[in-house]
């Protein structure tokens, strides 16, 4: 008789462990592979991990494998091992950890796409002088497919319309001459013209790129650190370039890509038929297919967003992290991992290098590279020989601003109005006022679910939470008084009114997350400021994204002063790194432009350090603030939140895992319990522990510790417990 194999499978359930199976005996699974499996009383997916000769339970109770699902395995060796590590470091079960690493159809036993079966694309095909029947299905199909204004997937169709239209259908459609089928990239929109030649790179360039690749092969990390125009984009597609010839796959991760779209045609331009894409935006078939395609090397080159970073690429060279300091790398729910972070470890796994590319990189990159661990690459001058633009500042306690707008702001508009040139005019708050108040009673229309005020949006008459979606009609008059209401703050809807009012006859477009909602629509407005000569842009931190833009003459940053005098660690931070970016847009094409800062606080060392505007220069004081706080990159630091319906069952809750965290701690500091910065969201209570230390083994010690005992006692089911290493809000 044939000696028994046992299996230990990872299960998307919320349990800290794996599951022994018996293989029958013409089931040899190997790591990495998918599985079905009996479990409790039903049938579920897991994927192998690893064989082992002696179950941990008695063989007898041991129960057997279902099926296999997929002929080999769809994750790597090395990916399991990152899995691992991941699932370890930020304290969270491996089962959801790997199974959340396949892409949703595929975690419930959907089949792998057949690639020998091309995904079409679908477009309006009608001559409008040729009248027929057409049913209401079909005129609503046709409509999406103009509003688009691009070729669609069916997957992508049925998102947009809800019609759940089958391939036959549109297939009738098609030989009815109402639509037009055409093979389908791989979450990418196919470039119809060629990317050409790349520019003579510039020394700097050179040498950057001939550092990278001659560390193919070995786990370096280096960040690429080089101003806003100064052609670092153009030291990834090189390097990329020269990894894919050498038979490698590249992946380049960015922040978010709904909102670069220019990043991902510049990078299929470059490489026709070469690029996958994966990001949110795609339709759940989409989303498998372009999965699917970088998995199987038919599209070596990976352009994704953080969770692309879980993508198995056997033939892996080299990883780039674009824009590393973007918050929109760290998970903020469930896993709450790093994606930056851990591209640097799958480096290490893999044995490749990773390009960390940033104009204002964080503090704990720079920290890396100033210590001598990562190797810094610089790029000291734009190409096109320009130079960053000047920072000013606006007082605003002499110059008194009217819906946000200073004179001398207005006045500096004109004048960049008057050359030809466009002005981008930067508010963080999107929405028309940030809150509905009475001045007679001191009513404030807040919201009912969580501690914040409702936001104006004026467009739609409504008032809209911005933490929990919360929204009700627009009301006039106190609902305590019946004085009329008074609109307090600005938001960008509010500046757009204001600006029209001051610009009746010059171009003026509002860019935010409310004005991009549409499908396709942001594509449209970067389409229509660059095709734009003079003109006023108003937008959120989306304007300070890596947009080219070449017309800008001035950048105007309305509101800073919140970022200078906020608890949070990172806001200082994270304000350079708003008013850098934003600065970057101006002047591209040859002319410094301005950029004009309206503060209350001109001489707050963060304003001053703008002024001299080097960031590496800013960044200082803020390294030594925090070395001596003990803070990161000095120190380590993990939350433990804790959420529940009641305030009291909450906080009891929080002050027994402080008690247990402070049993367990060896030189870690624990902090709290204390309500979250946001006690109440969504009608849950939050409280929050702070543990930092200047270990992060001792760190990792008493987490582990601790969520071993909460397994033991878990806390009743209406509360929610989750960790946070390394936590980017505080
Ligand atoms: P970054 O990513 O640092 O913002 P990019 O790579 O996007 O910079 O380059 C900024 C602009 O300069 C782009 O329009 C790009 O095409 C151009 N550029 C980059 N490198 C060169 C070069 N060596 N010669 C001429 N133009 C270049
Ligand atoms: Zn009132
Ligand atoms: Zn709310």
């Amino acid at each position: 008789m044939p000696q028994e194999t046992f299996v230990r499978v990872a299960i998307d359930r919320p349990l800290d462990r794996l599951f022994d199976y018996r293989c029958p005996p013409e089931l040899r699974p190997l790591p990495g592979q998918r599985v079905r499996l009996p479990f409790g009383r039903t049938d579920t997916v897991g994927v192998v991990m690893e064989s082992v000769e002696t179950p941990a339970v008695a063989s007898s109770r041991i129960r057997a494998l279902g099926a296999l699902i997929d002929p080999d395995p769809v994750l790597t060796a090395p990916l399991l091992e990152l899995l691992r590590f991941t699932a370890r470091y930020y304290h969270h079960p491996l089962g959801e950890v790997v199974l959340n690493a396949l892409p949703p159809a595929l975690r419930r036993g959907a089949p792998l796409p057949d690639p020998r079966v091309p995904e079409s694309l679908w477009r309006a095909d009608i001559d409008a002088d040729q009248p027929r029947r057409i049913g209401p299905r079909q005129q609503a199909t046709i409509d999406a497919l103009r509003e688009a204004r691009a070729p669609l997937t069916r997957d992508a169709l049925n998102d947009l319309t809800g019609l759940g239209l089958r391939r036959a259908e549109l297939e009738r459609m098609a030989a009815r001459g109402l639509l037009a089928a055409e093979p389908a990239a791989s979450g990418t929109p196919e470039p119809s013209e060629d990317g050409g030649p790349a520019v003579p790179l510039t020394p700097e360039q050179r040498d950057a790129i001939a550092e990278i690749i001659g560390q193919t092969g070995r786990p370096t990390v280096f960040l690429l650190d080089g101003v806003t125009g100064s052609g670092k984009t153009e030291v990834y597609l090189e390097a990329a370039a020269r990894s894919l010839a050498r038979g490698g796959q590249v992946l380049i991760l960015i922040p978010e890509i709904a909102l670069t779209p220019q990043l991902i045609q510049r990078v299929s331009r470059r490489f026709p038929g070469q690029v996958a894409a994966l990001h949110s935006g795609l339709a759940a078939g989409e989303r498998l297919r372009a999965w699917d395609d970088a998995r199987r090397g038919e599209r070596p080159l990976l352009l994704g967003t953080r969770s692309a970073l879980f993508t198995p690429l056997p033939r892996l060279g080299l990883i780039i992290v674009d824009e590393e300091h973007d918050p929109a790398y760290k998970q903020q729910d469930g896993l709450h991992y790093h994606a930056r972070d851990l591209a640097i470890l799958r480096g290490h796994i893999e044995s490749l290098p990773v390009v960390l590319g940033s104009a204002t990189p964080t503090l704990e990159t720079l920290e890396k590279a100033r210590s001598g661990r990562y190797r810094h690459l610089r790029l000291g001058t734009r190409p096109d020989g320009s130079r960053p633009p000047a920072v000013n500042c606006l007082d605003t306690r002499v110059h008194a601003t009217d819906e946000g707008l200073s004179a001398p702001m207005l006045d500096a508009m004109r004048r960049t109005l008057a050359q030809g040139r466009q002005c981008f005019i930067l508010l963080n708050r999107r929405g028309f006022a940030r809150v509905l108040t009475c001045d007679h009673c001191g009513w404030v229309a807040d919201c009912p679910r969580c501690d914040a005020h409702l936001t104006v949006h004026a467009s739609i008459r409504r008032s809209i939470c911005h933490l929990c979606g919360f929204t009700q009609p627009l009301t006039e008059s106190c609902p305590q008084c019946g004085q009329p209401l008074r609109h307090l703050g600005v938001g960008t809807q509010r500046l757009e009114r204001a600006l029209s009012r001051h610009f009746p006859d010059t171009p003026l477009m509002r860019l935010d997350r409310d004005s991009i909602r549409r499908r396709g629509a942001l594509e449209r407005s970067l389409e229509t400021i660059r095709a734009m000569d003079a003109g006023i842009v108003v937008g959120t931190q989306i304007l300070a994204k890596g947009h080219d833009f070449p017309r800008v003459g001035l950048v105007g940053i309305i509101d800073v002063d919140q970022g200078l005098f906020s608890s949070d660690l990172r806001a200082a931070e994270q304000t350079l790194q708003l008013v850098l970016q934003a600065a970057g847009r101006a002047g591209r094409a040859g002319d410094p432009g301005e950029v004009l800062i309206q503060t209350g606080h001109p001489e707050h060392p963060l304003m001053r350090a703008l002024r001299a505007g080097d960031y590496a220069a800013m960044v200082g004081p803020l390294l030594d603030e925090r070395r001596h706080s003990g803070m990161p990159p000095y120190g380590y630091l993990a939350l433990v939140r804790v959420d529940g319906p009641g305030p009291e069952a909450t906080q009891r809750q929080a002050e027994e895992m402080a008690r247990e965290l402070r049993r367990h701690a060896r030189e870690v500091r624990v902090l709290g319990p204390a309500p979250a910065p946001r006690h109440r969201v969504n009608r849950r209570y939050r409280e929050q522990i702070l543990l930092a230390s200047s270990r992060r083994a001792t760190l990792h010690h008493t987490l582990g510790e601790t969520r071993r005992h909460w397994e033991e006692h878990p806390p009743p089911r209406n509360l929610r417990i989750s960790i946070d290493v390394d936590p980017i809000t505080l």
